[in-house]
């Protein structure tokens, strides 16, 4: 904390700083890099910045607001959709982004052990209609080159696996782990490889971050991005404009803009549906349509993201 806050030249005594037991301060130095000097406020900061605010848990904001649990029929298998399953790979992240749906999940009961692996990969071969293995966590790019190859290898092998995703904040936050031998194994692989970055903000993508996305771009990786709506980071036109545009000019194309989940210690982000709309119709009138994501809430019981209607007048 006090290394964050002498970087960015900041006060502690100003700003309202909490100290959490468990899911701490953690953000690695590329992505303080691209915060700026002395703004309390700044968009990246607050992102990562453990505040008081946490402490106020409305009713609503729960521990596990996607309920994961009940589809959860084998240990780090989620299978929710129809035509693919989620990967729980590593509980790791680089980063601890304040908002994020996962951070009471118990990952050390979730993950699975080389036997259980095996359990993983038969129950895959068992369900045909699944064509998609999504590698999430934690972050898939925390694993080293050697876990994460060995997960690639085990799921080309299965015949009914087109496509092979990655969920991952690492292209933004760490962008060197996306080193040679990974391109490498990316650029051979037998299947559609996708990789949806999670990027709140255009200030994410500094010229050495779109550097590493342009190389996994050459390599045939969709690229494709995934933004939670959060007040005061990106809950205006402007800020969610920004984002396309640079996404777009580093090769990304936006994917999904999530309201966000009700977890707990995640209220003070939360933006109402009726302001997310009004946003909406805003970023339609000012990008081209390739570049206006999708407003999506994700609810517990539903086979896929659930668009917000934006029809509604409350
Ligand atoms: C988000 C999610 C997916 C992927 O959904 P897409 O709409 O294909 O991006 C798959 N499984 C689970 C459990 C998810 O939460
Ligand atoms: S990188 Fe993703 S999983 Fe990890 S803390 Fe951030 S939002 Fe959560």
């Amino acid at each position: 904390m006090d290394e964050l806050l002498d970087l960015l030249q900041l006060d502690q005594q100003s700003l309202p700083i909490a100290f959490p037991k468990r899911f701490g301060l953690r953000v690695p130095k590329d992505f303080v890099n691209k915060m700026q000097k002395g703004d309390a406020n700044d968009p990246l900061l607050r992102q990562v910045l453990p505040t008081v605010d946490e402490t106020i848990v409305p009713n609503g904001y729960v521990l596990d607001p996607l309920s994961e649990s009940h589809y959860n029929p084998i240990k780090g298998l989620l299978h929710k959709y129809e035509s693919r399953v989620l990967l729980t790979v590593t509980g790791a992240c680089a980063i601890h982004c304040r908002y994020c749906f996962r951070q009471h999940f118990d990952y050390g009961a979730n993950l699975p052990s080389s036997q259980e692996k095996q359990a993983v990969i038969d129950y895959i071969i068992c369900c045909p209609e699944v064509n998609e293995v999504i590698l999430s966590g934690g972050d898939p790019l925390n694993l080293s080159n050697r876990r994460l190859f060995d997960w690639l290898d085990c799921l080309e092998a299965i015949e009914n696996i087109s496509t092979i995703r990655l969920h991952t904040r690492l292209p933004v936050v760490l962008p060197a782990r996306i080193d040679e031998a990974l391109l490498n194994r990316l650029a051979n692989s037998r299947c559609q490889i996708v990789m949806v970055i999670h990027c709140n903000h255009a200030n994410e993508i500094d010229a050495n971050t779109q550097r590493y996305l342009e190389a996994l771009k050459q390599v045939g990786v969709t690229l494709l991005n995934q933004t939670v709506l959060l007040v005061g980071i990106n809950d205006n036109a402007e800020t969610q404009v920004a984002l396309s545009q640079r996404l777009f000019a580093a090769g990304v194309l936006p994917y999904y803009l999530h309201v966000l989940d009700k977890v707990a210690g995640a209220a003070h982000f939360d933006c109402s549906e009726a302001a997310a709309i009004e946003l909406y119709w805003q970023l339609l009138a000012k990008l081209p349509g390739y570049l206006v994501p999708k407003l999506v809430r994700e609810l517990p019981d539903k086979p896929y993201k659930t668009p917000i209607n934006i029809y509604k007048v409350d």
